[in-house]
């Protein structure tokens, strides 16, 4: 791994500038084009299952339950034995494969309207996390695609995908398996499959054969049938640490050895502030990494550290800067923080805070609209990072204080707790930035900046211990694990 990995093309997808008046309204308008449009997603892209009688569950705005976005049929045992049968590797040569996967990215950067609109209606998606989602699902094309291969495909590559990346987490995983040639089964979460059904519409219009990916919309018993089976040559997944864990068993006793798992999983984040720290830069990182799209990124910061030095006048900054969030829906541009994904989430989240509330240690909590899933950003009180049982995936923020010589105590509590997705610090002390770096076991640490947000190709994203395998996404290593093991080889 020389420098030579990074001095390839570097051209990340342009999106759009939101600050330019006549480019918002443009965007605007071309959303409101799709505010009532109703969506159906099928298995298999099929007509004859959209046709026939099945019965077909309906999607609504998580910001709004009268809101109704579409309906999906979900998959059945027999479509996947049909996806099974169908599944053929991509053949083309992989310039053939480069062409289609990089038209599939024009064709997808084209049709913004009608995916921000699903973004939002569906995943509850502010129009700023739309532009970036867009981005990074074309930046993924694009990368993987100018990385495709002509070395013997794992065979049948089976990608689960989470609902707080519809686009760019789904898309990511099987434009890597297509640039290898894979055949690609595709469950997308089941909170939204409107999104990925008009994701593989779009590649198929691109020109990648039917039977190189097929879209499952299911829930976890669809996720069962497609990773638990010798026909699978691999699986790359992304969700929570628990469903990893089973895959993992389950592909043990079902499919061939060696079978490669990918899983990016859960993160319990970390931040250390010290008493060096500029206080204005540190409060702005620590917003956008705890509440932007509502905390649902597994990269979103969960564990703030302050200096007890500063501490009380920092958590004053603090809550002054969460008071000022616009908690509302995200059709606005106003709103900084949408809803979370669906009634279960919220109950899960405010269980959590409602906890916190009956212990006396919520220091701030902010308002947020009664109808739709919100939750309001909330900061609560912890002795460290050990008192985090399990990942809140909302907007929620716990926050404990060190004194300067427990530096690295505080280190050893975050390493503890065997997760290590991404990490930030925030000081003006250029050997503590070293020191830190050294300790830390974490995928992607950010210094005085936020941590979420990595970018393809120049910020390779992924975590190790409980957080993930590897190899990174967006990364020159990604693609590897995606061909037959004898026959891998990195291609930066
Ligand atoms: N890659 C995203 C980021 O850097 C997070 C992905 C996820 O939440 O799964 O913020």
């Amino acid at each position: 791994t020389g420098p030579e990995l990074f001095a390839l093309e570097r051209v990340n997808a342009r999106g759009f500038d939101l600050t330019h008046s006549q480019t918002l309204e443009a965007l605007f308008d071309a959303r409101d084009a799709f505010a009532k449009h109703q969506w159906q997603a099928t298995p298999l892209l099929s007509a004859s299952t959209a046709a026939d009688d099945a019965p077909r569950a309906v999607i609504t705005n998580p910001a709004d339950p009268s809101d109704r976005v579409g309906a999906v049929v979900w998959a059945t045992p027999g479509d996947v034995e049909n996806a099974f049968s169908n599944a053929t590797p991509w053949a083309a040569p992989d310039t053939e494969r480069c062409r289609i996967l990089l038209h599939a990215a024009d064709l997808l950067e084209a049709d913004y309207a009608q995916l921000f609109t699903l973004l939002t209606r569906e995943a509850g998606k502010s129009l700023p996390d739309c532009v970036a989602e867009l981005r990074e699902a074309v930046d993924f094309l694009r990368y993987y695609a100018n990385r495709a291969t002509d070395t013997p495909p794992a065979g049948i590559f089976t990608c689960i995908s989470p609902w707080n990346f519809p686009l760019a987490i789904f898309l990511g995983q099987i434009s890597a398996a297509l640039a290898a040639g894979n055949a690609v089964l595709a469950k997308p979460a089941q909170q939204t499959p409107l999104i990925a059904h008009r994701a593989i519409s779009l590649m198929y219009e691109a020109g990648v054969p039917r039977g190189a990916v097929q879209l499952l919309p299911g829930a976890g018993d669809i996720g069962a049938l497609v990773t638990c089976d010798a026909r699978v040559g691999g699986v790359a997944f992304t969700g929570s640490t628990a469903t990893a864990l089973r895959i993992r068993s389950a592909m043990a006793e079902n499919c061939r050895p060696g079978t490669p798992l990918i899983a990016e999983t859960g993160g319990l984040n970390a931040m250390i502030v010290d008493s060096t720290a500029l206080p204005e830069q540190a409060v702005q990182a620590i917003v956008e990494s705890a509440f932007q799209s509502a905390g649902q990124r597994c990269s979103a910061l969960r564990c703030l550290y302050v200096q007890e030095d500063i501490a009380p006048e920092f958590t004053k900054m603090l809550v002054g800067a969460m008071q000022c969030l616009s908690v509302a829906d995200p059709w606005h541009l106003s709103t900084d923080v949408g809803p979370v994904i669906d009634q279960a989430a919220r109950d899960g989240i405010a269980q959590h805070i409602a906890q916190a509330r009956a212990e006396g240690r919520v220091i701030a909590e902010t308002t947020a609209p009664t109808t739709g899933t919100f939750i309001a950003p909330t900061l609560i009180s912890v002795p460290g990072i050990a008192a985090l049982e399990r990942e809140i995936f909302g907007p929620v923020l716990h926050l404990a204080t060190f004194k300067a010589h427990q530096l690295d105590a505080v280190i050893d509590d975050i390493n503890a707790t065997g997760y290590g997705l991404t990490f930030g610090l925030h000081t003006r002390i250029d050997d503590r930035v070293q020191h830190v770096c050294e300790r830390i076991a974490a995928g992607n640490v950010y210094i005085n900046r936020n941590q979420i947000g990595a970018i393809v190709g120049s910020q390779p994203f992924g975590g190790e211990g409980l957080s993930g395998t590897g190899p990174k996404a967006g990364g020159p290593h990604y693609m590897t694990r995606f061909s037959q093991p004898d026959r891998q080889q990195v291609t930066a």
